[in-house]
């Protein structure tokens, strides 16, 4: 009695612990590979366990010894062949790269080898024909369960028909085997039924995990991107200032805090439009994104206020940041919204300076930019 199995048996194989070159080059380096190899290693124990119990079946006189060896010869000859077949890479290219209904229907053949050999282990090996198709259901679809249950039934009712045919007889009661792959007849289509079932649900399950997954991404993007810009907002804004405030206390190196107001905006507004006003603080965040530093964090403060978070920079650098940033700006063309529009920010801009918390850092920045719209605007200040 052989039961074949890719997902039976908790005996996880010991390839997953193998040091990285022999895991290589038993494995492969192709993830489905890998993973498809690591099935197969998983059913080695079942077979190893049936093929145990045949031994010990052997021992008690219940099985010959040279039916062991053909059935334990079969199986591990199987294996060798699915184990090529898959790390060759062969596998790889046909339609199911992981072998699993050719794995199964090997298991069922392997069962119906062990019936058609063993009289006295009959009853033991139709129970392992459930098992063989119970194991793998979740990974076959259900015309393959029913496909695979109908194979092992059609090789049942063939080796009874050898055996009523006189092919071989080993002093079985054909009548009692009639009813026992009668009963086969009866079972394995309701078990293949309810696969499909099991299946169906485990498939709703898998859509629906996911379908979270993909809300519980689009609320966190939601809680902390701003709507209109695309740019991190006000909470999370908070946030990243404070991880920054954590990490300046870990390793000492500097922050500059910048605050950004466009000049005259109001008046943008009532001149062209809001929406007008709304494409403005698109395309600005657009060439923030463009103009900064991927470590810089760029966040919609409020309405046309923006935070500007450079870690490990000093004033100097970030001075040269806000003139790139203004240049950028002067030089898009606005006139595409309407002629006469010019856009330009004001910034108050400060360092981290030991012992300061947020709420300073964001005063001084704000007091510098209350200096720089008071000194003209279309500029910068440092506290
Ligand atoms: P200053 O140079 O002193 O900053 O002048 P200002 O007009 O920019 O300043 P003020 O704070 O008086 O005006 C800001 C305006 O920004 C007022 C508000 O209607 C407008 N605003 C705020 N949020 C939005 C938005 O999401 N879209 C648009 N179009 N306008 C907005
Ligand atoms: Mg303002
Ligand atoms: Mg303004």
């Amino acid at each position: 009695m052989t039961v074949l199995s890719s997902t039976a048996g908790g005996a996880a194989s010991g390839l997953g612990e193998l040091p990285g070159g022999w895991r290589a080059a038993l494995m492969g380096r192709d993830r489905d590979q890998r993973r498809a190899i690591k099935r197969l290693g998983l059913a080695v124990p079942t077979y190893l366990v049936a093929h145990a119990l045949q031994a010990l079946a052997v021992q008690a006189g219940l099985m010959g010894p040279h039916e062991f060896l053909l059935l334990a010869g079969y199986s591990g000859a199987g294996l060798l062949v699915f184990y090529a077949a898959l790390r060759s890479g062969w596998s790889l290219r046909r339609k199911d790269p992981s072998l699993t209904f050719a794995q199964v229907l090997f298991g069922i053949s392997a069962v119906v080898l062990a019936y058609g050999l063993a009289p006295n282990t009959r009853s033991a090996a139709l129970l392992l024909l459930c098992l063989a198709l119970v194991f793998d259901m979740q990974r076959l679809e259900p015309r393959q369960i029913a496909a695979a249950a109908f194979g092992a039934l059609a090789m049942l009712a063939g080796t009874l028909a050898a055996m009523y045919a006189g092919w071989w007889s080993d002093g079985a009661d054909l009548r009692a085997e009639t009813l026992n792959i009668g009963m086969a007849a009866v079972l394995l289509p309701i078990l293949s039924a309810v696969g499909a079932q099991v299946r169906r649900v485990r498939l709703r399950q898998v859509a629906q995990k996911a379908e979270l997954a993909r809300t519980l991404e689009q609320l966190h993007e939601l809680s902390t991107r701003d709507g209109l810009t695309g740019l991190w907002n006000r909470r999370r804004a908070l946030d990243l200032l404070d991880e920054e405030l954590l990490r300046i206390r870990r390793t000492g190196r500097g922050l500059c805090v910048a605050l950004l107001d466009l000049d005259w905006f109001k008046h943008i507004n009532d001149r062209h439009g809001h929406a007008v006003g709304d494409a403005v603080l698109r395309e600005v965040a657009q060439i923030g994104r463009e103009t900064l530093r991927a470590t810089d964090a760029l966040a919609r403060w409020g309405g046309e206020e923006f935070l500007l978070l450079m870690p490990e920079t000093g004033t100097e650098q970030a001075m040269v940041a806000l003139s790139r940033l203004r240049s950028r700006i002067q030089a898009h063309d606005w006139a595409q919204h309407a002629a006469e529009l010019q856009v330009s920010f004001s910034a108050g801009l400060t360092d981290w300076r030991p012992g300061d918390a947020a709420a300073a850092l964001l005063e001084r920045a704000d007091h510098a930019l209350y200096q720089a719209k008071g000194a003209g605007r279309d500029r910068a200040y440092t506290a």
